[in-house]
């Protein structure tokens, strides 16, 4: 079902991003924290960026289970919510990322989209957000992006964004300033830090936590260098690092993380579970607000 995703009567439009929740067949406290959070911040979307199951799913039954779990907050709230894979989310081998994100797209709130695909790439795609007052005027752009998981074993570490994906970005960045005669705001979602989080952070931090190293790819592809000549992305934000939940900024772009909400998974007492909050203005959407809403917030009653 295609939703359209407009600001609200306030001109205001509120993402919550999860974020390495590593859901399997058996329902864990991650989705007692995604009940949670949704409750108090009362999001227009969600995102999910990434290891949103892993290898735990051992059939395809297992797959659609946890899968199903994962989609049960947003599914009794009429919250539209929008995916990208990580590293782990195909480690079971039973479903191609094809294949899962057919399953996502079924939910009936399930915005998300294959989209462009390219290499092992599954799910490039962008969602405009509407005027509260004219449904045919964007006033923000959201671009999600699979990027991958580990690089050939003679680089090591992780995979990087392909160049025919940053090629993808430009055109479509392109293609709207041309038909809307302007830049559109942006977000940009995916899973694994590029290589300026590093730089970012010794910039300073604008909130949250940073406990381990960015574990970026050791190859940078340039996508960084494409969005800030391009202009139009205000904010990248990614997962995969769970005891990173900073956004920092570099050359005027934030750079930041979702932290984790996964229980099964690697993690630390002292690192609350929790999501990263954005909140967009329509009348100044470029200057987003963003925070952390975890574990252990007064708020949250947990
Ligand atoms: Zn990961």
């Amino acid at each position: 079902m295609r939703i359209p995703l407009r600001f609200d009567s306030y001109g205001n439009f509120k993402i919550v991003q999860f974020t390495d929740l590593h859901e399997g067949p058996n329902k864990d406290k991650a989705i007692d924290i995604m009940n949670k959070i949704l409750e108090y911040e009362k999001p227009n979307m969600v995102v999910l960026t990434g290891d949103i199951i892993d290898g735990k799913c051992q059939s395809v039954d297992d797959v659609k289970l946890a899968i199903n779990h994962v989609a049960e907050p947003m599914e009794t709230r009429n919250i539209p919510w929008a995916i990208v894979f990580g590293n782990h989310d195909d480690e079971h081998n039973m479903m191609s990322k094809e294949e899962m994100m057919k399953f996502y797209m079924n939910f009936k709130y399930n915005v998300s989209q294959i989209g462009y695909k390219t290499f092992d790439r599954v799910g490039n795609y962008n969602i405009l957000l509407k005027s509260s007052k004219d449904n045919s005027i964007p006033k923000f752009n959201l671009y999600f992006m699979d990027s991958g998981k580990y690089a050939p074993r003679f680089i090591g570490g992780y995979n990087w964004i392909k160049f025919t994906q940053i090629c993808w970005y430009k055109k479509k960045a392109l293609n709207l300033k041309i038909k809307y005669n302007k830049n559109i705001p942006a977000l940009m979602f995916f899973h694994i830090p590029l290589q300026e989080f590093k730089k970012a952070y010794k910039n300073g931090v604008i909130n949250g936590k940073r406990f381990e190293e960015e574990s970026c790819p050791k190859i940078n592809s340039g996508l960084f260098e494409f969005i800030y000549n391009v202009g139009d992305v205000k904010g990248v934000f990614v997962g995969h690092d769970h005891l990173n939940n900073y956004c920092s900024v570099f050359k005027e772009i934030k750079l930041g993380y979702g932290g984790y909400a996964g229980y099964r998974t690697y993690g630390e007492d002292y690192i609350p579970r929790g999501a990263r909050v954005f909140l967009i203005n329509e009348l100044d959407p470029a200057n987003f607000k963003t925070w952390v809403r975890q574990e252990g917030d007064s708020e949250l009653n947990l």
